[in-house]
Formats: structure tokens, sequence, C-alpha cells
């Protein structure tokens, strides 16, 4: 019996080519920040203690120039809406995960039409004076990794027994699910982890090279 494929993809830097938290507090932050993006990717620190460290540094009342900013600054990769047509013409199950914010993973993906597909990502709150992250994906009891949104839960909502797991992301965000996927499609730092930690894995660049992709894994494995 052959396995449903099902993808937990990415949001900053793999369907958008840059950073976005990364682009925001270089902006919006003192220059402290560097420190914290610093320790986060160095795994000194959790991913939710950091990024929420970062946007306590950014003020609420930038909120509007914050999304405008973003909107402008931000890319998507190339590919990405022929990966989402098809996904939904081969009956893939898409999910996006997101380590990003809702203020602004929404807005840039907005013009897509991802009906049917879940987006996961952390919530935010401008009441107070700087911006506080809310983390309503936040690990399970068999995550301990501070993930902030846990992408390994989510994960694991899917038996491996029924189906076949794929990774899609850039960075060390993306580590801990990779490890327990059953395979990674990966650029930037996670394709550099994935290599040492020799996972099955391929890289790539644009989306119509995960298409090719995954049209390979259907044709090799036994999924569908
Ligand atoms: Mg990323
Ligand atoms: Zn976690």
């Amino acid at each position: 019996m052959s396995k449903k494929l099902v993808l937990f993809c990415d949001f900053d830097g793999t369907i958008t080519e840059k950073d976005n938290i990364v682009s925001i507090v270089r902006k919006f932050a003192p220059p402290e920040c560097e420190t914290l993006i610093e320790q986060i990717l160095t795994q000194k620190i959790t991913i939710q203690s950091g990024v929420g460290q970062l946007f306590q540094m950014v003020p609420s009342s930038k909120k509007q120039e914050i999304i405008d900013f973003i909107l402008e600054e931000a890319k998507i990769r190339p590919g990405f809406a022929e990966f989402v047509r098809f996904c939904r013409e081969e009956g893939v199950e898409l999910l996006i995960t997101s380590g990003g914010i809702d203020f602004f993973v929404e807005p840039i993906l907005a013009p897509f039409d991802l009906t049917g597909v879940p987006i996961y990502c952390n919530g935010s709150d401008f009441s107070g004076d700087h911006i506080t992250i809310t983390w309503p994906h936040h690990c399970d009891e068999h995550c301990s990794t501070g993930c902030g949104m846990c992408k390994t839960t989510i994960i694991r909502r899917y038996d491996p027994n029924q189906y076949f797991r794929v990774v899609i992301g850039d960075s060390i965000t993306d580590l801990a699910g990779a490890k327990i996927a059953d395979y990674v499609i990966a650029r930037s730092l996670l394709a550099q982890k994935a290599q040492e930690l020799q996972l099955p894995h391929r890289t790539f660049a644009t989306f119509h090279e995960v298409i090719a992709i995954l049209q390979d894994l259907k044709h090799q494995q036994e999924v569908s």
C-alpha cells in the first residue's frame, strides 16, 4: 500500500527569499539585535526565547510601518504559485508551518490562493509598548526544543505508517522537524545540516525544483 505524501513547508527564507524576522528587526530594533540573531542561529538560546526577545525591542507603534516595509521588502521564491497549484492538482497535502509571525505571514501570502492549505505561525500582541509574540502552537510534551511554533508537534500528528512526511525548509528552525521527517528538501543552512547528519534530502533553489523533486519522489517511492 502506498503512503500519502504530506508536505510541511517553511515560510521565512523558503517561500520568501529572505528571513522576514531578520529583515524587520534589523530595520526596527536597535543594533543589539545582532547578538540575539547570532545566539538563535548557533542554538545558544531557544528560538522561542530569542524571537520573543527580538520583538520586545520593536515598538508596537511601528506596526503599520513594519507591515508596509515588509510587503515592499519580501520577495517570493520563484515557482511558489506553481507549487501550490501542483499540490492541489496532484492531491498532495500541503501545510505551511512557519516560525514567522501572523502580522507579516498573512499579508505576504494574501495574493495566493491557499484555499484548504492550513497556515501555522506565531501570533502577536501590539497592546503594550513593544511587540509581544504569542505562541499558539508551542511545543507539546514530546518536544523540549523551545521552537515557538513547534513543527515537530504538527508533523507527529501524521502517522508515519500512512504518510511520507517531507519537510521543506532553509534554516535551524526546520532542523528538529527535518530529523523526524521521512525526507527533507533543503536550502542554505538546513541543507548543510542535512548533509552533516546524513538525512535523506535534496537541495533546491526554486519551487520549480521542488516540484521536480516531488515528481521524482512520487515516481521512485511508493507515495501518492
Ligand atoms: Mg526559514
Ligand atoms: Zn518544539
